[in-house]
Formats: C-alpha cells, sequence, structure tokens
C-alpha cells in the first residue's frame, strides 16, 4: 500500500453516544452533522444508508431490515450504545420525493411521521434497553417526532428554536 493521506485519528477505544440511522442524501448531511454536535453527540456509530427510517419501517426486502437491525446490534455490542436516532427527510428519492405527495409538504411529514414511528417501535421491540428518538429532517431544520413517548425513554423536548408539530 502507498500512503496518499496523513490525518492523526483517535485511536482509543470508545462508548459511542448514539447510533444514528440517516439517509445518504448529501444535501442533509451538514444539517445532521450539526445537530449532532449541538446535541452533544461526539461519538455517533453512522449508520448511513439511502432511505434511513424507511430501511426499518417500510423496507424494500426483508434482508434490508434485518442488516439495518444488525448494525445496530453491533454499535450496542461493540461501543455500548444506549441511544438510537433514527432519520427520515424530506424529498427523499427512496419515497418517490416531495413529488410522490404532490408537493404538499404536511401530507408529507404526515407520512414520514408515521413512518419513523414504525421504524422507532421495531427498534424498541428489538433493543428494549435503549433509547429511541425518531427525527425528521427537514430544509429549514430538524424536527423531533413528538407523541413517540412509548419508545423507550425518548426525550420529549423541543430541538431547536424554531420547533413546532410537524403533525
Ligand atoms: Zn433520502
Amino acid at each position: 500500500m502507498r500512503k496518499v493521506f496523513h490525518f492523526d485519528s483517535p485511536a482509543d477505544p470508545y462508548v459511542a453516544d448514539a447510533a444514528v440511522l440517516c439517509c445518504f442524501d448529501h444535501r442533509i448531511s451538514t444539517a445532521v452533522r450539526k445537530f449532532l454536535k449541538k446535541q452533544g453527540i461526539e461519538r455517533a456509530d453512522m449508520i448511513i444508508v439511502a432511505g434511513g427510517a424507511k430501511t426499518l419501517a417500510s423496507p424494500r426486502n426483508d434482508f434490508e431490515q434485518d442488516f439495518i437491525l444488525e448494525q445496530v446490534r453491533m454499535s450496542v455490542r461493540l461501543h455500548q450504545t444506549k441511544r438510537v436516532m433514527v432519520m427520515s427527510h424530506s424529498d427523499c428519492a427512496t419515497y418517490g420525493g416531495l413529488a410522490h405527495f404532490k408537493g404538499d409538504r404536511q401530507a408529507e411529514a404526515d407520512h414520514h411521521r408515521s413512518e419513523l414511528l414504525r421504524a422507532g417501535e421495531l427498534l424498541t421491540a428489538n433493543f428494549p434497553d435503549i433509547s429511541v428518538e425518531p427525527y425528521f429532517v427537514k430544509f429549514d431544520g430538524i424536527w423531533e417526532v413528538t407523541g413517540a413517548k412509548h419508545l423507550k425513554s425518548a426525550p420529549q423536548r423541543k430541538v431547536a428554536d424554531t420547533a413546532r408539530e410537524i403533525a
């Protein structure tokens, strides 16, 4: 092998602050990164796949769902993760984008809310001891899904200065 880049990465073992499941859409990556930083999450096990929460809520096949659950299981086992943040986002191509909802942002948000809750319930059922937090990423910020009290120890707090109910 030939070294092509020098960078000193932290080499010590770590406990993950959270596992984060979100879409690979580049448009939301900066918002997610800044949100995690603001939440004080410095060491996240990022599970970045097309669709994010969709892989649990509406998987294309059983393999997809099992694979993502296994990724979370590994984060819990290897990095003692106690918190899972599960995200989907507006205009996600795996849902057919905003066009699938005929441009209706409220209809899109309503649909994603139910998707996120379903993904959260699946996580809670598989990992009863972890906290599960569902979030919807829009182009103006990140919205916590309310009404998810049944997800174990899911925090019920505003996540941004402009946080409002989306549904
Ligand atoms: Zn997407």
